[in-house]
Protein backbone atom coordinates (compact mmCIF):
# COMPACT_ATOMS: atom_id res chain seq x y z
CA UNK A 1 0.00 0.00 0.00
CA UNK A 2 3.09 2.51 0.99
CA UNK A 3 4.45 1.68 -2.01
CA UNK A 4 1.60 2.44 -4.37
CA UNK A 5 1.35 5.88 -2.72
CA UNK A 6 4.56 6.75 -2.99
CA UNK A 7 4.19 5.69 -6.23
CA UNK A 8 1.23 7.90 -7.16
CA UNK A 9 2.54 10.87 -5.23
CA UNK A 10 5.80 10.46 -7.29
CA UNK A 11 3.91 10.21 -10.49
CA UNK A 12 1.49 13.71 -9.66
CA UNK A 13 4.77 15.28 -9.21
CA UNK A 14 6.39 14.29 -12.12
CA UNK A 15 3.50 15.15 -13.85
CA UNK A 16 2.93 18.86 -12.43
CA UNK A 17 6.87 18.86 -12.83
CA UNK A 18 7.16 17.91 -16.23
CA UNK A 19 3.46 20.26 -17.13
CA UNK A 20 5.62 23.36 -15.74
CA UNK A 21 8.35 22.67 -17.57
CA UNK A 22 6.40 22.78 -20.80
CA UNK A 23 4.80 26.09 -19.57
CA UNK A 24 8.18 27.60 -19.05
CA UNK A 25 9.41 26.73 -22.59
CA UNK A 26 6.32 28.13 -23.98
CA UNK A 27 6.80 31.36 -22.13
CA UNK A 28 10.20 31.48 -22.89
CA UNK A 29 9.78 30.77 -26.92
CA UNK A 30 6.59 33.50 -26.35
CA UNK A 31 8.86 35.94 -25.06
CA UNK A 32 11.40 35.23 -27.69
CA UNK A 33 9.04 36.21 -30.84
CA UNK A 34 9.08 32.37 -31.82
CA UNK A 35 6.44 31.13 -33.79
CA UNK A 36 3.17 29.50 -31.71
CA UNK A 37 0.51 27.94 -32.28
CA UNK A 38 -2.16 31.63 -31.77
CA UNK A 39 -4.81 31.12 -29.74
CA UNK A 40 -7.46 32.89 -30.78
CA UNK A 41 -7.94 33.65 -34.84
CA UNK A 42 -7.51 37.03 -34.59
CA UNK A 43 -8.22 39.85 -38.02
CA UNK A 44 -5.49 39.58 -39.75
CA UNK A 45 -4.83 35.85 -39.50
CA UNK A 46 -8.37 34.95 -40.17
CA UNK A 47 -8.19 37.25 -43.40
CA UNK A 48 -5.28 35.17 -44.80
CA UNK A 49 -7.09 32.21 -43.64
CA UNK A 50 -10.19 33.05 -45.74
CA UNK A 51 -7.57 33.96 -48.90
CA UNK A 52 -6.46 30.68 -48.94
CA UNK A 53 -9.46 28.66 -48.45
CA UNK A 54 -12.52 30.44 -48.58
CA UNK A 55 -15.15 29.72 -46.06
CA UNK A 56 -12.59 27.19 -44.75
CA UNK A 57 -12.47 26.01 -40.88
CA UNK A 58 -9.74 26.10 -39.26
CA UNK A 59 -8.88 23.00 -36.82
CA UNK A 60 -7.49 22.37 -33.52
CA UNK A 61 -5.57 19.58 -33.56
CA UNK A 62 -3.60 17.57 -31.04
CA UNK A 63 -0.24 16.16 -31.79
CA UNK A 64 0.80 13.02 -31.16
CA UNK A 65 4.15 12.13 -32.85
CA UNK A 66 5.07 8.83 -34.30
CA UNK A 67 8.45 7.55 -33.70
CA UNK A 68 9.21 7.10 -37.54
CA UNK A 69 7.54 10.74 -38.89
CA UNK A 70 10.40 12.94 -39.70
CA UNK A 71 9.81 16.83 -39.56
CA UNK A 72 10.55 17.99 -42.70
CA UNK A 73 8.76 14.90 -44.49
CA UNK A 74 5.19 15.30 -43.27
CA UNK A 75 4.04 13.92 -46.35
CA UNK A 76 6.16 10.89 -46.33
CA UNK A 77 5.53 10.05 -43.15
CA UNK A 78 1.57 10.38 -43.19
CA UNK A 79 2.01 8.36 -45.75
CA UNK A 80 3.91 5.15 -43.88
CA UNK A 81 1.40 6.36 -41.11
CA UNK A 82 -1.60 5.63 -43.55
CA UNK A 83 0.11 2.12 -44.78
CA UNK A 84 0.56 0.91 -41.18
CA UNK A 85 -2.79 1.86 -39.43
CA UNK A 86 -4.99 2.27 -42.40
CA UNK A 87 -6.84 5.51 -42.78
CA UNK A 88 -6.13 8.53 -44.77
CA UNK A 89 -3.70 11.67 -45.44
CA UNK A 90 -5.15 15.39 -45.17
CA UNK A 91 -3.48 17.88 -47.01
CA UNK A 92 -3.58 21.53 -45.93
CA UNK A 93 -1.73 24.21 -44.17
CA UNK A 94 -0.35 24.36 -40.42
CA UNK A 95 -1.34 28.01 -39.81
CA UNK A 96 1.94 29.95 -37.49
CA UNK A 97 2.01 33.14 -35.63
CA UNK A 98 5.10 35.11 -34.31
CA UNK A 99 5.33 38.62 -32.91
CA UNK A 100 5.95 40.01 -36.37
CA UNK A 101 4.94 37.74 -39.22
CA UNK A 102 2.20 35.01 -39.41
CA UNK A 103 2.55 31.83 -41.77
CA UNK A 104 0.35 29.43 -43.37
CA UNK A 105 2.88 26.18 -44.30
CA UNK A 106 1.65 23.70 -46.39
CA UNK A 107 1.21 20.36 -44.40
CA UNK A 108 0.03 16.69 -44.36
CA UNK A 109 -1.97 14.94 -41.15
CA UNK A 110 -3.45 11.72 -40.44
CA UNK A 111 -6.82 10.78 -40.26
CA UNK A 112 -7.74 7.91 -38.57
CA UNK A 113 -10.02 5.36 -40.15
CA UNK A 114 -12.80 6.48 -37.69
CA UNK A 115 -11.87 9.95 -38.97
CA UNK A 116 -9.91 11.77 -36.24
CA UNK A 117 -7.39 14.18 -37.59
CA UNK A 118 -4.32 14.55 -35.71
CA UNK A 119 -0.50 15.71 -36.13
CA UNK A 120 2.56 13.10 -36.61
CA UNK A 121 5.69 14.92 -37.06
CA UNK A 122 7.91 16.06 -34.00
CA UNK A 123 7.34 19.33 -32.81
CA UNK A 124 8.97 21.60 -29.92
CA UNK A 125 7.87 20.20 -26.52
CA UNK A 126 5.70 23.52 -25.81
CA UNK A 127 3.56 22.68 -29.08
CA UNK A 128 0.92 20.18 -28.32
CA UNK A 129 -1.43 21.25 -30.40
CA UNK A 130 -1.31 22.95 -34.05
CA UNK A 131 -4.14 24.86 -36.17
CA UNK A 132 -4.63 23.02 -39.46
CA UNK A 133 -6.61 24.19 -42.13
CA UNK A 134 -7.92 21.45 -44.47
CA UNK A 135 -7.26 22.59 -48.45
CA UNK A 136 -8.66 20.18 -50.74
CA UNK A 137 -7.58 22.24 -54.01
CA UNK A 138 -3.80 20.95 -53.10
CA UNK A 139 -2.29 18.36 -55.41
CA UNK A 140 0.85 17.55 -54.13
CA UNK A 141 3.80 17.10 -56.85
CA UNK A 142 6.57 16.48 -54.49
CA UNK A 143 7.86 20.31 -55.17
CA UNK A 144 8.77 22.17 -51.97
CA UNK A 145 5.73 24.91 -51.73
CA UNK A 146 7.11 28.17 -50.09
CA UNK A 147 4.95 29.28 -47.12
CA UNK A 148 2.02 32.11 -47.55
CA UNK A 149 3.44 35.28 -44.95
CA UNK A 150 1.61 37.87 -43.56
CA UNK A 151 2.83 41.45 -41.86
CA UNK A 152 1.30 41.29 -38.42
CA UNK A 153 3.07 44.49 -37.47
CA UNK A 154 2.66 47.07 -40.43
CA UNK A 155 5.53 48.37 -40.46
CA UNK A 156 7.52 48.23 -44.09
CA UNK A 157 10.85 46.33 -41.99
CA UNK A 158 8.69 43.11 -42.19
CA UNK A 159 7.55 43.50 -45.71
CA UNK A 160 11.26 43.11 -46.10
CA UNK A 161 12.02 40.64 -43.61
CA UNK A 162 8.81 38.35 -46.00
CA UNK A 163 10.58 39.51 -49.20
CA UNK A 164 13.76 38.56 -48.36
CA UNK A 165 12.18 35.08 -47.11
CA UNK A 166 10.56 34.50 -50.68
CA UNK A 167 13.72 35.27 -52.44
CA UNK A 168 15.56 32.52 -50.72
CA UNK A 169 12.82 30.50 -51.55
CA UNK A 170 13.05 31.08 -54.60
CA UNK A 171 16.97 30.64 -54.54
CA UNK A 172 17.21 27.44 -53.32
CA UNK A 173 13.58 26.25 -55.04
CA UNK A 174 14.35 27.16 -58.86
CA UNK A 175 13.18 24.71 -61.16
CA UNK A 176 14.07 21.20 -60.57
CA UNK A 177 15.47 22.16 -57.12
CA UNK A 178 12.29 22.42 -55.97
CA UNK A 179 12.33 18.58 -56.24
CA UNK A 180 15.83 18.17 -54.86
CA UNK A 181 17.15 17.48 -51.65
CA UNK A 182 21.43 18.11 -52.50
CA UNK A 183 22.70 20.79 -54.86
CA UNK A 184 25.00 23.25 -55.38
CA UNK A 185 24.59 26.55 -55.91
CA UNK A 186 27.08 28.55 -58.27
CA UNK A 187 29.31 31.41 -57.12
CA UNK A 188 27.07 34.39 -57.69
CA UNK A 189 24.45 32.55 -56.29
CA UNK A 190 25.97 31.66 -52.97
CA UNK A 191 26.71 35.53 -53.00
CA UNK A 192 23.07 36.42 -53.23
CA UNK A 193 22.40 33.46 -50.54
CA UNK A 194 24.48 34.72 -48.19
CA UNK A 195 23.62 38.36 -48.29
CA UNK A 196 19.76 37.08 -48.19
CA UNK A 197 20.43 35.20 -45.00
CA UNK A 198 22.23 38.16 -43.28
CA UNK A 199 19.40 40.43 -44.18
CA UNK A 200 16.92 37.92 -42.82
CA UNK A 201 18.55 37.69 -39.55
CA UNK A 202 19.76 41.88 -39.90
CA UNK A 203 16.02 42.25 -40.64
CA UNK A 204 14.42 40.48 -37.62
CA UNK A 205 16.43 41.93 -35.03
CA UNK A 206 15.73 45.77 -36.52
CA UNK A 207 12.08 44.45 -36.39
CA UNK A 208 12.02 43.16 -32.77
CA UNK A 209 13.74 46.12 -31.74
CA UNK A 210 10.82 48.00 -33.57
CA UNK A 211 13.32 50.26 -35.76
CA UNK A 212 11.65 51.65 -38.95
CA UNK A 213 12.91 52.49 -42.53
CA UNK A 214 14.04 55.95 -41.24
CA UNK A 215 16.33 54.58 -37.56
CA UNK A 216 19.46 53.53 -38.10
CA UNK A 217 20.74 50.74 -40.39
CA UNK A 218 21.29 46.95 -39.76
CA UNK A 219 24.76 47.25 -40.53
CA UNK A 220 25.86 50.07 -38.22
CA UNK A 221 27.12 52.62 -41.09
CA UNK A 222 24.84 55.39 -39.18
CA UNK A 223 22.76 55.85 -42.60
CA UNK A 224 19.22 54.65 -42.01
CA UNK A 225 18.35 51.45 -43.03
CA UNK A 226 15.87 53.41 -46.45
CA UNK A 227 19.55 54.53 -48.05
CA UNK A 228 21.66 51.85 -47.01
CA UNK A 229 20.75 48.46 -46.39
CA UNK A 230 17.12 48.51 -48.23
CA UNK A 231 18.60 49.78 -51.75
CA UNK A 232 20.67 46.88 -51.18
CA UNK A 233 18.27 44.06 -50.43
CA UNK A 234 15.74 45.82 -53.60
CA UNK A 235 18.93 45.40 -56.12
CA UNK A 236 19.56 41.49 -54.78
CA UNK A 237 15.52 40.99 -55.68
CA UNK A 238 16.29 42.67 -59.01
CA UNK A 239 19.02 40.22 -59.72
CA UNK A 240 16.46 37.43 -59.18
CA UNK A 241 14.28 38.98 -60.86
CA UNK A 242 15.71 39.83 -64.26
CA UNK A 243 16.99 36.02 -64.19
CA UNK A 244 13.48 34.46 -63.83
CA UNK A 245 14.15 32.97 -59.83
CA UNK A 246 10.58 34.51 -59.58
CA UNK A 247 7.44 36.47 -60.91
CA UNK A 248 7.89 40.79 -60.61
CA UNK A 249 5.58 40.70 -57.81
CA UNK A 250 7.67 39.30 -54.89
ZN1 LIG B 1 23.25 49.21 -44.00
Amino acid sequence: MTYVREFRLFNTLWRLGRWSFSLCLAFIAKSLGLHMTPETLDGPVRAMVERIVPGGTVLDLLVHTERFARKDECFASVEEKVRRDGGERVLGWHIWKGNLIAEAELHAVWKSPDGQLTDIVPRPLFISRILFLPDEKIVYTGATVDNIRINLSGSPVVDDFIRAHSAKFALLNVGQRAYMQEFELSSSEKEVYEFLISMISGIEYMALARRGIDDPCLCRSGKAYRVCHRPQLESALEVLRTNGYFSPSV
